[in-house]
């Protein structure tokens, strides 16, 4: 049975598996269609749409934009944008260097709280990946500060602990017009992230819809029967598409697979023509 993931993380966000790796799960988990959705960058669709030639995979264009939206940390998920424009180009640019910008204060921080670590040690576990928490996060692995992950955040890096820094992020308006302008259809992702319940969801979607929002990220590795066909019930009466994939990182979310999530994920392919067709119009006019 083939799948589609339009949901995708490589090493050049925070991803631990290479684009080509990704390609090579994706094709192990017969998935036809797939989108690289780094963090704010679109650095590894080149490398991905070169190995999935070899499986006849279709690579989509995409990306994962960091804003706020109300004061809370939102992500926008772009598809079949031009990848190449470069004012879209410019403004990823910016928003990775905003990540930049925060980690020496952070680890600053951790160095006040008699933890022993280097801006040095941090980039070298980030390699050529844009640089994030959870490259700090695994430093403090390696160094025997905490166990894992999940406590690097609990005690040092979540919003409210000790370390924490916040980013300055764009505002989620401004990031759909950015997907918007380089052609790409803006989908929410993770909807569960936004709002707790269905009904409060329902009215941030309908002011990210007046933003030029498209899509919503309907089908998601966590997310319960039940909450996929109450967000798909919104999403249409909402007159919105549906998007889906797995969030595959790889190492720090070891419990989810490229192409089925952790295990049930099943992203219907159908929503993959009424995306092509909308891109498709946009591009035209
Ligand atoms: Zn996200
Ligand atoms: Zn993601």
């Amino acid at each position: 049975m083939s799948r589609i993931d339009l949901h995708l993380h490589s090493t050049y966000s925070d991803g631990s598996f290479s684009p080509t790796e990704v390609v090579r799960k994706a094709h192990r988990s017969q998935v036809t269609t797939l989108a690289l959705t780094d963090h704010d960058t679109t650095d590894g669709i080149v490398e991905a749409t070169e190995s999935a030639r070899e499986y006849q995979i279709e690579v989509i264009p995409g990306v994962e934009v960091s804003s706020h939206y109300k004061g809370k940390e939102t992500h926008i998920l772009g598809y079949f944008l031009d990848y190449r424009n470069v004012q879209f180009q410019q403004h990823l640019e910016a928003l990775r260097n905003s990540r930049h910008e925060r980690i020496p204060k952070i680890i600053q921080r951790l160095n006040t709280l008699g933890l022993s670590l280097s801006y040095e040690d941090v980039t070298a576990v980030a390699g050529h990946g844009s640089i994030g928490r959870p490259h700090i996060a695994q430093v403090l692995i390696d160094k025997q500060y905490v166990r894992n992950m999940n406590e690097a955040f609990s005690q040092y890096l979540a919003e409210g602990t000790a370390a924490y820094v916040a980013r300055t992020l764009p505002d989620v308006a401004d990031a759909i017009r950015w997907i918007q302008n380089a052609g790409g259809i803006a989908s929410l992702a993770h909807p569960s992230w936004v709002r707790n319940t269905v009904e409060e969801l329902r009215i941030a979607c309908k002011e990210l819809q007046a933003f030029g929002l498209q899509a919503i990220e309907v089908y998601y590795s966590s997310h319960s029967t039940r909450q996929t066909s109450d967000y798909l019930n919104m999403t249409r009466s909402l007159g919105l598409m549906a998007t889906g994939g797995s969030d595959f990182h790889g190492k720090s979310k070891p419990d989810i697979e490229v192409g089925v999530g952790k295990g049930n994920l099943k992203v219907p392919k159908s929503i993959l023509e009424e995306l092509r067709n909308c891109a498709e119009k946009a591009r035209k006019n």
